[in-house]
């Protein structure tokens, strides 16, 4: 099994120990010798000693007092006999009991005396002599033991240094590798490996590091890469957009927001990117507008103290059944101001036509005038489509001149309270020459004759005269046109119904919208008209609306609020 670094470094120091254990043991067996030799020389020939001088001095005091120092002797002779350590010792105390014996039993003549005297001192010189083995022998032990220490302690000293000079190297080799491995993959040579021949944490180190080397050298060059690429150009390609675009995905989460949305938003990208939208909208009036605002009306925002006009549009991207879409703010400052600049000019042309068509029409009129001279029958004809072309002109010029006051938001209203039925009948008024010319006749349909309204009475009327010319206009011959006035909750109802084609339904939502004609329907209007209707009546807070069906005629009308 392959031992780890963590198990070579244990092993090691366990070596280590294991060593000076050894040493140590070794040191304390030669001690324990040195000290039980020691105790062997004091225990066994010292106390030799002791009795061969005791049976010496008992043996020298028998001439004072034989009885008690033969008592004495025989104890120490007793004490010897039981203390034999070295070779002979016995024999020679086994000579001294029996001179002993025959020294006791009478026999006191002098060479018995000297004969005991020279066994005592043959014990004596025999331990004496055992003592001196004894103790080289023990100077022998302690030398052994210094050397076995010293040899014990240089050995440990040079596995310390081998250990001490080799150990580091088993971490950083390695480490230095893989040092290098980063900085050569940071350098984008994927082509570089790690080459560790071992088979501990640090060799699984290097295969796991050629795995990462190899597959971003596969990354690098697979597709994947080609579109991390694309989705950068991509983002490029967004920055560089001149309209602010701010990307959401299916969650709702915001995926990007270009610059110029940045600075719209009034924010930085760490604010925004990777939040969901309604956090961040919760903070951001403009986003929140974006997200409430449903319709694709242009709207006003205020950038460096510049009024800047947008439109917004939501690009839908289906992904899987979800969908992440875009949101893209059009700038259209420079369209408003051309917008403005031909209101202007429509307004003023409009005014500046409006005097001489209204003389000419006056010339037209004092033409008719049989005072001034006779026509022929062809020439009064002639008249007549004149003054018909002249009175279209004018209608036309009225027309651009109150749609050049709507879109310059100067409509000025005199709200006064009007009776409702004077309302319809000045409109009515206005057109029953025409509705005689073609025979069509207006049914009155009123709830009450005191219902009273908040209105500026000339746009009212203005706008009833529209919806009844278009009434005419779209009525067939002997036709029948009915103008409804009732109440509605808190609204007064204004409503002109005829017998015309009617609209289909694809095109009625349609007709409020400026310039818009039904296609296939009568010439001669300017498709503004409604559209104009539609201004007046919602700033006079009210609202306008048509119900039709293709075959069955139209009926227009309004709701203006009772205050
Ligand atoms: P115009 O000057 O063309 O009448 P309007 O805005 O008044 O402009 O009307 C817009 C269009 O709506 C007309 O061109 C016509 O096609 C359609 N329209 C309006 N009123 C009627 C109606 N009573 N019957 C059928 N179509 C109508």
């Amino acid at each position: 099994m392959a031992l780890t670094v963590k198990q070579k470094i244990s092993s090691g120091t366990f070596f280590l120990f294991a060593l000076l254990l050894l040493s140590g043991g070794v040191s304390i067996y030669h001690l324990v010798r040195l000290q039980n030799d020691s105790k062997e020389i004091l225990k066994d020939n010292y106390e030799s000693l002791n009795y061969g001088h005791g049976m010496q001095r008992s043996l020298d005091s028998t001439a004072i007092d034989r009885k008690r120092y033969l008592l004495q002797l025989d104890s120490f002779l007793k004490l010897q006999e039981a203390n034999i350590t070295e070779p002979g010792e016995k024999e020679i105390t086994a000579a001294i009991r029996k001179e002993f014996t025959g020294f006791r039993s009478g026999d006191s003549s002098l060479s018995n005396m000297e004969r005991i005297k020279a066994g005592i001192q043959q014990v004596l010189a025999l331990n004496m002599s055992a003592i001196r083995a004894k103790s080289e022998k023990a100077n022998r032990t302690a030398e052994n033991a210094l050397t076995y220490i010293s040899l014990i302690a240089g050995f440990i000293l040079l596995v310390g240094f081998t250990f001490s000079f080799n150990f580091p190297s088993v971490l950083t080799t390695p480490i230095k590798a893989l040092t290098e491995g980063i900085r050569e993959i940071g350098l984008k040579n994927y082509n570089y490996r790690i080459h560790l021949d071992r088979k501990d944490e640090f060799g699984e180190m290097a295969r796991a590091f050629n795995e990462m080397a190899e597959r971003l050298g596969y990354f690098e060059s697979s597709d994947l890469n080609k579109l991390i690429f694309e989705k950068t150009r991509a983002e490029a390609v967004i920055n560089s957009l001149k309209e602010a675009s701010i990307g959401l995905d299916k969650n709702n989460i915001i995926l990007f927001a270009n610059n110029q949305a940045l600075q719209l938003l009034g924010l930085q990208v760490k604010d925004i990117v990777g939040q969901p939208v309604e956090e961040v909208s919760k903070r951001n009036d403009l986003l929140r507008f974006l997200l409430e605002e449903k319709g694709n009306m242009p709207f006003k925002i205020v950038v460096d103290n510049r009024e800047k006009y947008f439109t917004k549009e939501v690009v839908e991207i289906s992904q899987d059944d979800a969908s992440s879409k875009v949101i893209v703010l059009r700038n259209i400052t420079s369209f408003k101001e051309l917008d403005v600049a031909k209101t202007n000019f429509i307004a003023t042309i409009s005014h500046e036509l409006k005097t001489p068509l209204a003389s000419s029409d006056f010339s037209l009129k004092l033409l008719e005038d049989e005072r001034i001279g006779h026509l022929s029958g062809e020439q009064k004809q002639l008249l007549q489509n004149l003054k018909q072309d002249n009175q279209r002109m004018l209608r036309i010029l009225s027309e651009l001149l109150n749609m050049s006051q709507v879109e310059a938001g100067k409509i000025q209203l005199d709200i006064m309270e009007v009776s409702a039925v004077s309302l319809a009948e000045n409109a009515i008024n206005n057109v029953l020459t025409t509705a005689k010319e073609k025979n069509i006749s207006i049914q009155k349909e009123y709830e009450s004759n005191d219902q009273k309204v908040p209105a500026d009475s000339e746009k009212t009327v203005w706008v009833l005269n529209n919806f009844l010319s278009n009434a005419i206009k779209h009525s067939p011959e002997q036709g029948i046109i009915k103008v409804a006035i009732k109440k509605t909750g808190n609204t007064v109802e204004f409503s002109v119904t005829d017998q015309g084609p009617g609209i289909s339904s694809e095109y009625s939502a349609k007709v409020f919208e400026r310039f818009f004609k039904v296609p296939g329907s009568k010439a001669g209007g300017t498709g503004l008209g409604l559209a104009i209707s539609k201004e007046l009546i919602e700033a006079e807070g009210g609202k306008i609306w048509v119900r039709t069906e293709i075959g069955s005629g139209c009926t227009f009308g309004f709701n203006l609020p009772q205050g």
